[in-house]
């Protein structure tokens, strides 16, 4: 008893190699500030840490997150959330 279906349609996908030159958008490396500041809604010249709720000016044309790094180095909620746990947290404050 051969049941005819032999109608295996396997569709042999051309299997080239899809192999495209990584091409890694370069995104700008944001600041590490933006882990632990957000920007407020109303007013998008200031945000607040996350940790504390501080509220800081960041408008680059005062300066941009130089504040904010300098606070993250101080901010006794945001020091205590590093040190306590995440150690993969990489501190890298400073640099621009
Ligand atoms: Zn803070």
């Amino acid at each position: 008893m051969d049941k005819g279906k032999t109608t295996s349609k396997k569709r042999k996908e051309s299997d080239s190699p899809t192999q495209s030159p990584k091409s890694k958008r370069k995104l700008p490396t944001r600041s590490l500030a933006w882990n632990v500041f957000t920007r407020l809604e109303d007013d998008d010249s200031r945000c607040s840490c996350n940790y504390c709720g501080k509220t800081y000016s960041c408008n680059p044309a005062t300066g941009g997150t130089t504040n904010l790094n300098a606070h993250m180095k101080k901010c006794k909620a945001y020091l205590d959330h590093v040190e306590s746990g995440s150690q993969n947290v990489i501190l890298t404050v400073g640099g621009t």
